[in-house]
């Protein structure tokens, strides 16, 4: 049996996984990464931690298996800058969740065509994305900009920094699903964008080669002397799309946790959305591409957690199931939006709030109402991405904590009106991008993959259509009223 070595460098920790020629995973191990919040707004991790994770993560999977090629996945938009030549830290790991590149796009926006921007990258200008946290530091920190302009500088997403780390200053290398994430990248093209470049005042020197999402890339060593093939690179929700085997266009999946991560595949082609969702490079390798639809819900896990700890309603998240259950009272809706709402509403100003509250009103009324709030917003994601791409998905395959939830799934696959499959294995991101190192190194075939995975269980729609249009007529009532609220 061959062995392939997935790494999923994720935002809250890393976790390294080994997977089989048939996909299946043999053995798991996480390494807890911190992050520091120095201000409003600001979010860090150090370097450092990063790479240690990842040794930590693979160690003791490293000393058991032999393994024929490594996968390796990242957080996305977080980035580290280093010195080229004692490979130091010169920044710390700026966090996709830091907000501090905001006054730059803000100086910006007057000046940039947004049309042209998306229409090269599939991107808005946002402080989510690398470049505009990178131009802050060469504002704020004019010796790192001038260093970086004498090309004496390296910029890299997580994985290019511990790439470079792992095969000792040989390999500065990304792919293009991560470089799609910087704001620098074109997606038509595959190749950094020089106009965007300058906008942003970031030398080309100190970017990465951007190689294939698969192929062998070159070799890492994790510490023990062995180095080993890198095979698979891409960001972590593509990962998981490659992991929940999601190949053709209309396939899509959604990862639970604190909040929900959806992503379609659309094709071999960039398409633009006119929900306002993102257009992000899937993975491109050996006459592959996929281009994928990408939009997140800030708050769905994390009302559950505010349903448990504010409210105290239920005892743990999986209680709400029961609970659910219990309530008697429909009439209550829940707009969860704890943090404002993104896709395809795209207003970051409203707020939660709840309506039709009677003298009986029970908990269990308002844990139902919650979750029927969030099996709402998935709703509406789904179906602006169908609506974008002219086809509806054939199926919506879940994975994450909230996926545990029989009472959410079965929401949401009646309002969908689709059945929504929850993943088998629970490491949907660290499997997929194993498999894709596997697709690379031995030949593991799409259809292979397809075959391979597996559902835990299946939610079929069965609410009846008019019960579907009455619970969606209430939602958009109530939704349209908390929109004028915060007005
Ligand atoms: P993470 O976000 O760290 O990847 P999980 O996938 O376990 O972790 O998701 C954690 C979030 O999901 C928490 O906010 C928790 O409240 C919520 N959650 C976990 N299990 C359930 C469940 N069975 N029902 C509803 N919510 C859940």
């Amino acid at each position: 049996m061959k062995y392939l070595l997935g790494i999923d460098q994720g935002t809250t920790q890393t976790t390294a996984v080994v997977v089989d020629e048939t996909g299946e995973m043999i053995e798991k191990n996480s390494a807890q990464l911190p992050a520091r919040f120095p201000q409003a707004g600001w979010v860090e991790q150090e370097p450092a931690d990063i790479v240690r994770t990842v040794k930590e993560a693979c160690a003791p999977l490293l000393a058991k298996y032999e393994i024929s090629a490594v996968g390796f996945d990242n957080q996305g938009e977080t980035f580290v800058v280093w010195d080229k030549d004692n490979g130091e830290p010169v920044t710390p790991a700026i966090v996709w969740q830091d907000t501090r590149g905001q006054s730059v796009c803000d100086a910006l926006a007057p000046s940039v065509d947004v049309e042209s921007l998306r229409q090269k990258t599939g991107l808005l200008l946002d402080s989510y994305f690398s470049a505009p946290k990178l131009k802050w530091v060469f504002e704020n920190y004019p010796e790192i900009r001038k260093k970086a302009h004498e090309g004496k500088l390296k910029f890299g997403t997580t994985e290019t920094w511990v790439i470079w780390k792992l095969s000792g200053g040989k390999l500065h290398i990304t792919d293009p699903s991560t470089a799609s994430r910087t704001l620098l990248f074109n997606v038509n093209k595959f190749e950094w964008d020089e106009d965007l470049l300058k906008l942003f005042d970031i030398p080309r020197s100190m970017l990465p080669e951007v190689k294939p999402s698969a192929g062998h890339v070159g070799d890492v060593d994790f510490g023990d002397g062995k180095p080993l093939p890198l095979h698979a690179l891409l960001v972590d929700q593509q990962a998981a799309l490659f992991g929940q085997a999601c190949f053709k266009a209309g396939e899509m999946k959604c990862s639970f946790g604190t909040g929900s991560f959806l992503l379609m595949n659309i094709g071999d082609k960039p398409k633009l959305s006119n929900n306002g969702l993102l257009t992000t490079v899937g993975w491109n390798f050996d006459g592959h591409t996929a281009y994928a639809f990408d939009g997140g819900i800030f708050v769905t896990g994390s009302a559950v957690q505010w349903l448990r700890d504010n409210l105290k309603v239920i005892p743990d998240s999986a209680a709400s199931h029961d609970s659910a259950l219990r309530s008697t009272d429909a009439g209550v809706v829940v707009i969860p939006a704890l943090q404002g709402l993104a896709a395809p509403h795209w207003r970051t100003d409203v707020r939660g709030a709840m309506f039709g509250l009677n003298r009986s009103t029970s908990s269990d009324d308002i844990v139902r109402a919650t979750l029927d709030g969030i099996a709402c917003r998935v709703y509406e994601v789904v179906m602006a991405m169908s609506q974008d791409l002219g086809q509806k998905p054939p199926h919506l395959k879940v994975d994450g904590g909230p996926s545990g939830n029989p009472y959410l799934m079965q929401m949401i696959a009646d309002l969908l009106d689709l059945e929504v499959r929850v993943s088998a294995a629970l490491e949907a991101t660290a499997i997929g991008i194993a498999n894709l190192a596997g697709v690379s190194a031995l030949g593991i075939t799409f259809d292979d993959l397809s075959r391979n995975w597996k559902s835990e269980k299946a939610y079929a729609p069965t609410m009846s259509a008019a019960d579907r249009d009455n619970k969606l007529a209430q939602w958009n009532k109530a939704l349209g009223a908390v929109k004028a609220f915060h007005n």
